[in-house]
């Protein structure tokens, strides 16, 4: 079975028509990359399968399971799910080892130990292995978002889900960010990314789905989908 699979999804805001029959699968270890204008609904969509928005009529199901807006299903579904943000959304008050920390702790119930242990791990993942004391303004965007992603993959995550993580970046800095999403995708994780980046797109994506229109306007392989006549 996908690990996620939308059917048939409507999502209103007021009487705004965002998603009009949507239909998306992602199955395990695929990574599928939304591509589209802006207002199109790619976020809006994204944001759908963890439940941060509410559908008014279709179905989405996490492994099977059918997502239902009650909070402890919710919170529970949204523990399997990583998310990083176009902002990187660090605790600012907190160093970036004890920000890769706190939920496993406290969500998860790892001993500290286990959390720091895991936490210097991805650190050196995203090729921050120094930055483990270090307060998250102290370090550049680029680094930033590293560290959100390392943060999101802490918790174990069965799939990652991006929201155009690189646009608030400068330029120069997201080579950088985009080669950590490089590497998960060939590692095998399962990804759903927001993004303008074309040539990630190419590069890393099994499936590029170009929505328009409150809709999916396209799908396929990089290839198809990008390389027109
Ligand atoms: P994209 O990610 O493709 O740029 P979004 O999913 O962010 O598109 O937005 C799709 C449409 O939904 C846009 O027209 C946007 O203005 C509208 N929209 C998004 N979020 C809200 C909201 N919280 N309230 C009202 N309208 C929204
Ligand atoms: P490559 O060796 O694949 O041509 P680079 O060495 O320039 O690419 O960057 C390493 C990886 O980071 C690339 O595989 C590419 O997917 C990704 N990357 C770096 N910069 C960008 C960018 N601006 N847009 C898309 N992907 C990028």
């Amino acid at each position: 079975e996908p690990l996620v699979e939308m059917r048939d999804i409507v999502k209103k805001y007021g009487d705004t028509v965002v998603l009009q029959g949507v239909d998306l699968e992602v199955d395990r270890g695929e990574v599928v990359v939304l591509i589209g204008p802006s207002g199109a609904g790619k976020s809006t969509l994204l944001r759908c399968i963890n439940g941060l928005e509410r559908i008014q009529s279709g179905t989405i199901r996490f492994a099977g399971e059918e997502l239902v807006y009650q909070e402890k299903h919710l919170n529970q579904i949204r523990s399997r799910i990583g998310m990083v943000f176009q902002s990187f959304n660090l605790f600012p008050h907190l160093k970036v080892i004890d920000n890769l920390m706190m939920a496993q702790v406290d969500v998860l119930g790892r001993s500290k130990e286990e959390a720091r242990e895991r936490a210097e791990r991805l650190l050196e993942r995203v090729g921050l292995p120094d930055k483990a004391d270090a307060y998250p303004d102290k370090l550049s965007g680029g680094q930033q978002q590293r560290v959100a992603i390392a943060r999101a993959l802490a918790m174990d995550p069965e799939v990652m889900l991006f929201d155009e993580p690189t646009s608030a970046l400068d330029p120069e800095l997201v080579g950088e960010v985009l080669q950590v999403m490089r590497t998960l995708a060939d590692d095998g994780m399962t990804m759903v990314v927001v993004t303008h980046e074309m040539r990630f797109a190419r590069r890393a994506a099994d499936r590029v789905v170009l929505m328009a229109d409150s809709g999916i306007a396209e799908q396929g392989t990089p290839e198809q989908v990008l390389e027109h006549p």
